[in-house]
C-alpha cells in the first residue's frame, strides 16, 4: 500500500531481515530497515557488510558497526538478545489519515473503531487549502479525540507560524517535524532550522515533536544538549544501540512517541517491544481505567497505526487497532515472516 508523504509517495519497503542461530539451537530474528534519506545506509550496503560477517559472529562484530550501518547493528542486537521486560499493559495507537481531504472521512470511519488519536499528514498540498481543511477534520474528531499533524518538514518559518495559530485552539496533540534543514545545505542553515525549531516551541502552546530532526548519529544528544521541551519521535529500527539511546531519553524524562519505520513485523516486534519497555515522560498523562504503567500516567500513543502496510500479510505487523496489549507482542509472528523470503 503506498504511503504518500511530503517527502514523495513510498510504494515499495526494502530492508534485511537477519537470522541468528546460538550452539544451543536458540534462534533468533532481527531487521535492518534503512531509510537512506535518513542516513543510516543502503540495502546494498547492509548486505555487504552481511557477508563480510561471514557465517558466525560474536557480541563484539555485531556492536562494531560503522554509524552508517546502525540499522543492521540494531538487528544483529535484537536478533541476539532477550526482549525487554514490558511496564505498560496497554499502549494508545494512532490511527493514520491518508493526507488531503480523504483524512475527514478517515477521522469518521476510524473513530468508529475507538481510535481517539489521528495523524495527518500535511505540508502535502496547498497551504490554504489544507488549513481550510483542518478545521473539517477537527469537527468530525470524536469527543477527547486530538490530531496529530506531521509535515515532514515541509514547512518555512512563516508556513510554520500559520499552522501553529491556526492549531493553538484547536485539538491538536502536536506537530511533528514543522521545518527541516536538508543535509546538502550544510551545518550553518541546519543550525538555523534547529534555532527556529526551538523558538517555534517556545512562541507557540502547541507542542512541537522532532521525527526527521532526530535520525542522524548524535542527534538525540545534541537536542537533549540544546534542552528541547517538545517530544522526540523514535523509531527504534533506525537507532543503533537501542537500549543506550532509550536509556538516556528515559534519564532525561524526554516523552517520546514510538513509532513505525515502516518496516516489517520483525523490526515492528522488536521496536514496541522497545516502546512497552520505556518508562514514560514527564507529562502526567491521563491514567486508564486500571493504570497503566509504573506511575499510572498513560504515554502517547504509538504511530503504529500502519498495518496492513504490505501486499503479503506474512510482513505485517497487528491490524491496526485502538489499542495494543503487550501480549500481543508475543503474538507476532516473525519466523512466518522470514519464511515468507525463503
Ligand atoms: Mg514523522
Amino acid at each position: 500500500m503506498p504511503v504518500r508523504t511530503a517527502h514523495g509517495v513510498w510504494a515499495e519497503r526494502d530492508g534485511v531481515l537477519v537470522r541468528l542461530e546460538d550452539e544451543t539451537g536458540r534462534v533468533g530474528y532481527g531487521e535492518a530497515a534503512p531509510i537512506p534519506k535518513f542516513g543510516a545506509g543502503t540495502v546494498d550496503e547492509i548486505e555487504a557488510a552481511c557477508r563480510e560477517l561471514g557465517a558466525s559472529i560474536d557480541g563484539a562484530s555485531a556492536a562494531a558497526m560503522p554509524a552508517n550501518l546502525r540499522c543492521l547493528q540494531n538487528a544483529l542486537a535484537a536478533a541476539r538478545g532477550t526482549a525487554p521486560a514490558a511496564v505498560h499493559k496497554y499502549l494508545g495507537v494512532a490511527a493514520l489519515l491518508p493526507a488531503g481531504r480523504p483524512a475527514i472521512d478517515q477521522v469518521k470511519e476510524k473513530a468508529e473503531s475507538g481510535f481517539r488519536i489521528f495523524k495527518w499528514k500535511v505540508g502535502v498540498g496547498d497551504l490554504a487549502e489544507e488549513l481550510g481543511w483542518l478545521d473539517d477534520v477537527c469537527a468530525v474528531l470524536p469527543p477527547e479525540g486530538k490530531l496529530r499533524l506531521d509535515a515532514n518538514g515541509a514547512w518555512d518559518r512563516r508556513k510554520a507560524e500559520r499552522w501553529l495559530e491556526r492549531c493553538a485552539e484547536r485539538p491538536v496533540e502536536f506537530v511533528e517535524q514543522p521545518c527541516l534543514a536538508k543535509a546538502a545545505e550544510g551545518a550553518a542553515i541546519g543550525r538555523r532550522v534547529d534555532d527556529m525549531l526551538l523558538g517555534l516551541a517556545a512562541d507557540y502552546p502547541t507542542p512541537i515533536a522532532l521525527d526527521e530532526s532526530v535520525v542522524g548519529e548524535g542527534d538525540i544528544e545534541r537536542w537533549l544538549g540544546a534542552g528541547w521541551p517538545g517530544i522526540f519521535v523514535v523509531k527504534p529500527s533506525l537507532l543503533g544501540d537501542v537500549p543506550a539511546a532509550l536509556s538516556r531519553l528515559a534519564t532525561a524524562k524526554a516523552e517520546l512517541v514510538f513509532s513505525s519505520a515502516l518496516e516489517t513485523a520483525v523490526g515492528a516486534r522488536a521496536a514496541l517491544q522497545a516502546a512497552f519497555a520505556y518508562p514514560g515522560g514527564r507529562r502526567p498523562g491521563a491514567a486508564l481505567p486500571g493504570g497503566n504503567g509504573p506511575s499510572g500516567s498513560l504515554p502517547r500513543a504509538l504511530g503504529f497505526g500502519v498495518w496492513p502496510l504490505f501486499s503479503d500479510n506474512r510482513f505485517n505487523g497487528p491490524a491496526a487497532a485502538p489499542y495494543l496489549r503487550s501480549e500481543d507482542l508475543a503474538r507476532i509472528d516473525v519466523e512466518a515472516a522470514w519464511n515468507a523470503l525463503s
